[in-house]
């Protein structure tokens, strides 16, 4: 499980390709790609962000510790005349606390990729199909025990260490 500190791609892609059939069901051809530079301005029709509690790990100095809340954002858009769909994806990095240099990019456990590319998915079937947006169910969340992550949510973010805050596109402070 360790694995899941590093930033891994072709595992979002990997199970973007597994989910697709199952999830869109459609004869579009859809693809999924990394933007590391998306910052446009995205519509709520075509983007999703995607928030979670997790721990980030820093390369230079191989500490761990809990960012509160990791961002990424999907942009996907559907263009009905070629039937082709694209699905950007770009990763917000956290900053460690201690060396302040870079912004690393957060890992994730197939698990958390299975769950955002899920909502993902949901969000396309109701912008891009006109479909009725089902609600995340709850179950899920119940099974992963997410005790651990709520501990981490109620830390403060802390903004100067956010790629996304930088950058203004982070999610709302509750
Ligand atoms: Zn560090
Ligand atoms: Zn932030």
């Amino acid at each position: 499980m360790g694995q899941s500190l590093y930033w891994m791609p072709t595992l979002w892609s990997e199970c973007f390709e597994e989910m697709l059939d199952e999830e869109l069901g459609s004869s579009d051809q859809w693809a999924f790609h990394f933007n590391y530079g998306l910052t446009e301005t995205l519509t709520e029709e075509e983007k999703m962000l995607w928030c979670v509690c997790k721990f980030t790990l820093c390369d230079e100095c191989s500490k761990t510790w809990p960012s509160a809340r990791v961002v990424v954002v999907f942009r996907y858009r559907l263009r009905d005349e070629t039937g082709r769909g694209t699905v950007l994806m770009r990763p917000f990095g956290q900053a460690c606390r201690r060396c302040r240099e870079e912004f690393e990019l957060p890992g994730f456990s197939k698990n958390e990729v299975e769950e955002a590319l899920l909502r993902l998915f949901g969000k396309i079937r109701k912008n891009c199909y006109g479909e009725e947006e089902e609600e995340v169910e709850e179950e899920e969340e119940e099974e992963e025990g997410s005790e651990g992550s709520e501990k981490v949510w109620k830390r403060p973010h802390e903004k100067a260490l956010c790629e996304a805050c930088r950058l203004g596109i982070c999610c709302q402070e509750e």
